[in-house]
């Protein structure tokens, strides 16, 4: 059952987050879907920009649709991740969206303001919800000056004026993280100290924490071991550190990478050790069930174990029946 991102975000507040989980084709939804069902756990289901024009946005939506007849009892929203305002127009007048992200982080200030602004506008007329950025999400290296640190991570008092004057419903804040599978180096990890300002500033308003994969070791020396060449030293965010961004106010923790991660290595492992085979069903009935055993164990390390029983109303007048 759909339904609005807004509430789902409210009800988590401060006690567990939502997996956001970035999905592009019918074995990843297939999987997400699985291990939401098994966890009970309330779900957001991400497309960005790029996985759309892969799948095609009408591709994606047939998958949803067929995954909610299919898994019947899920909870979940739909999101459009990393829009700008074009892609953001497009996924709200396509009514199969139940909020959108619009990332203007990397323009000034006052632009960010006023980009942000107009899609809220947009959005909160069809009553949807919109995340915002601010802030640069980009790896903080550990030979940076303190001063280049702070400049990349999300200034508490700039995120109050940018909520108050954007009308946004959540924030994605640098804390520290990054995309991809490189996101710290040495020792650096959240910046608590930061965050913990933001919630100060921001009491009760849902933060987002983006590049929220684990990228584990051993998934990395598996597909090194299988014939990959990933960096060795490539690092995610500890999941022993995301209890306590929960506390703080993160309610919803994007995670694309570490699905990757798991695809490669089954496919890696499942040809390597069986090069006469070229039947892709094989490696994607793996993949479907692995994925769906990571979902179920992430939503579990974000605390929504069973929580999707106690989430709001479903929504179904945002979808269209075409
Ligand atoms: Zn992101």
């Amino acid at each position: 059952m759909r339904h609005a991102t807004i509430e789902l975000l409210q009800a988590a507040y401060g006690r567990y987050a939502l997996g956001a989980f970035n999905v592009s084709s019918m074995e990843q939804v297939h999987g997400l879907f699985r291990g939401a069902a098994q966890a009970r756990a309330p779900i957001i289901v991400q497309f960005t920009r790029v996985m759309r024009n892969y799948a095609h946005p009408r591709m994606l939506e047939a998958l949803l649709r067929g995954a909610e007849e299919i898994y019947p009892a899920v909870v979940f929203a739909v999101h459009h991740d990393h829009g700008d305002e074009a892609s953001c127009a497009e996924a709200m007048a396509s009514g199969h969206y139940n909020s959108v992200m619009i990332d203007a982080s990397h323009q000034p200030f006052a632009e960010n303001v006023a980009t942000t602004r107009r899609v809220v506008e947009q959005a909160h007329a069809r009553g949807l919800a919109v995340e915002a950025e601010l802030g640069l999400l980009q790896g903080i290296e550990d030979e940076m000056s303190v001063d280049a640190q702070e400049a990349i991570l999300t200034d508490p008092a700039q995120a109050e004026e940018f909520v108050r004057r954007t009308g946004c419903d959540s924030l994605a804040v640098a804390i520290g993280t990054s995309h991809g599978a490189y996101k710290f180096s040495g020792q650096q990890g959240l910046h608590f100290d930061r965050l913990a300002e933001i919630q100060t500033r921001l009491p009760g308003f849902p933060l987002v924490l983006h590049g929220g994969s684990a990228v584990p070791v051993r998934e990395v020396e598996r597909i090194n071991a299988a014939g990959g060449q990933l960096d060795p030293s490539a690092c995610g965010v500890a999941e022993s550190e995301l209890p306590r961004a929960i506390a703080s106010g993160i309610t919803k923790v994007n995670i694309g990478t570490d699905g990757r991660l798991i695809w490669t290595r089954v496919h890696r492992e499942f040809f390597q050790q069986s090069p006469r085979e070229f039947d892709f069903m094989q490696p994607g009935k793996t993949y479907v069930e692995e994925f769906a055993a990571f979902v179920a164990a992430k939503c579990a390390t974000l605390g929504a174990v069973g929580k999707a029983a106690g989430a709001a109303s479903p929504v179904a007048a945002e979808v269209k029946s075409d």
